[in-house]
């Protein structure tokens, strides 16, 4: 069963062949295409919803014929054709849904839509090291941050997730503050490499709370709070000190994180943790989760570096194993839609 796949919830157009055997658990990735909007976006400092749409609809044909000019294979080979169906920018989910149905019409080929959040959540499954369901999951996203506890595919109950700011989100607003460009996540990261984390005390929302929910609007106020403070004593001394804040926010950031997959760990019974979203790819991040669950015997999975970001190779996967876990392919009649604002645990289980 070939299944391509498509992106366009945000800035990136990604799309992606796999290939599901009924003999292997975890479908295979045959090829993918991405291409990035982020230096169209960064003169603006954030996502421009218009200049978004317009991009994926350049992007999208050609991305899928790369695809299929890496894999070998023809359009005619395609089975289904899967695509994310939200959440997401309204007018980028259209492009997606839009070529997404209009080649599964032409191919008389069934269309599926995907919730985006799925796909970032089963993207571990493509690692060398794919995880074994039951598991906790944390997702860590530019629009997300939850822990879920996972029994199979669509099988997910939400144990806790931020009542303000996703992970991601304070990353990119801090960065912000710091005087770095969009997306600020990984640069602050790199930022941070040379910092001192622990020399500014910053707050960890929550942390204590014995609860499992999230809270970093705070953490943003405290770090402008900051900069003002270094800035008044001049720009020099600003720039001096921005590694060390840079790393005092994600020591911040990784602290809450770590301590609430471990509670949620605890609450479950569970012996295995799943990281997945674009925070996923924070090095800080996977050395403290690594570390605190090596001491405690627990598994921790992370979806392939490449993976972590929004990419049509999840879309993809999520519609395969979907298909794969027995869900039945409802009759399409092409008539697509978006669901811009779609929460994870509304979604059906596969089989
Ligand atoms: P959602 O999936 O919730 O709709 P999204 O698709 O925008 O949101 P992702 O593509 O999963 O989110 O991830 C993007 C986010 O990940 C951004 O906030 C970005 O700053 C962050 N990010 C990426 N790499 C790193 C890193 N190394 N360290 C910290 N944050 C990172
Ligand atoms: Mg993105
Ligand atoms: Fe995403």
């Amino acid at each position: 069963l070939l299944v391509l796949g498509i992106e366009s919830s945000c800035d990136e157009t990604g799309v992606a062949l796999v290939r599901a055997e009924p003999q292997r658990a975890v479908p295979a990735l045959l090829a993918h295409a991405l291409h990035s909007q982020i230096a169209m976006h960064r003169l603006y400092g954030g996502v421009v919803p218009e200049l978004a749409s317009r991009d994926h609809i350049r992007r999208v044909l050609p991305l899928a014929q790369q695809v299929l000019r890496e894999s070998g294979h023809a359009l005619a080979d395609i089975d289904v054709v899967a695509y994310t169906k939200g959440p997401g920018l309204a007018g980028a989910l259209l492009v997606g849904a839009g070529v997404a149905c209009a080649l599964g019409a032409a191919l008389h080929k069934p269309v599926l839509g995907v919730h985006h959040l799925e796909g970032h959540l089963l993207s571990p499954f493509l690692s060398a090291d794919p995880p074994e369901f039951p598991f906790v999951a944390l997702l860590v996203s530019g629009g997300h941050t939850q822990l879920m506890r996972v029994d199979g595919v669509g099988r997910y109950a939400l144990l806790g997730e931020t009542i303000d700011d996703a992970a991601g989100e304070a990353f990119d607003k801090s960065a912000k503050l710091l005087g770095l460009p969009y997306p600020g996540g990984p640069v602050l990261a790199q930022l941070a490499e040379q910092g001192d984390a622990q020399a500014f005390a910053l707050p960890r929302p929550l942390l204590r709370a014995g609860n499992l929910d999230f809270s970093f609007a705070g953490l943003k106020t405290a770090v402008l709070t900051q900069v003002q403070k270094l800035e008044a004593q001049g720009p020099e001394v600003l720039q001096a000190r921005r590694a060390d804040l840079a790393a005092s926010t994600q020591a911040a950031i990784v602290e809450v994180l770590v301590k609430k997959s471990l509670l949620a760990l605890r609450q479950t019974g569970l012996r295995r943790l799943v990281v997945a979203g674009g925070v996923g790819a924070n090095r800080q991040l996977r050395a403290q989760l690594d570390a605190a669950c090596q001491v405690r015997g627990i598994r921790v999975h992370y979806p392939e570096l490449y993976l972590c970001t929004d990419n049509g190779a999840m879309i993809a996967l999520a519609a395969a194993m979907r298909l794969q876990a027995g869900q039945q392919q409802a009759v399409c009649d092409y008539a697509f839609d978006v669901r811009p604002r779609w929460p994870l645990n509304a979604l059906p289980s596969a089989a």
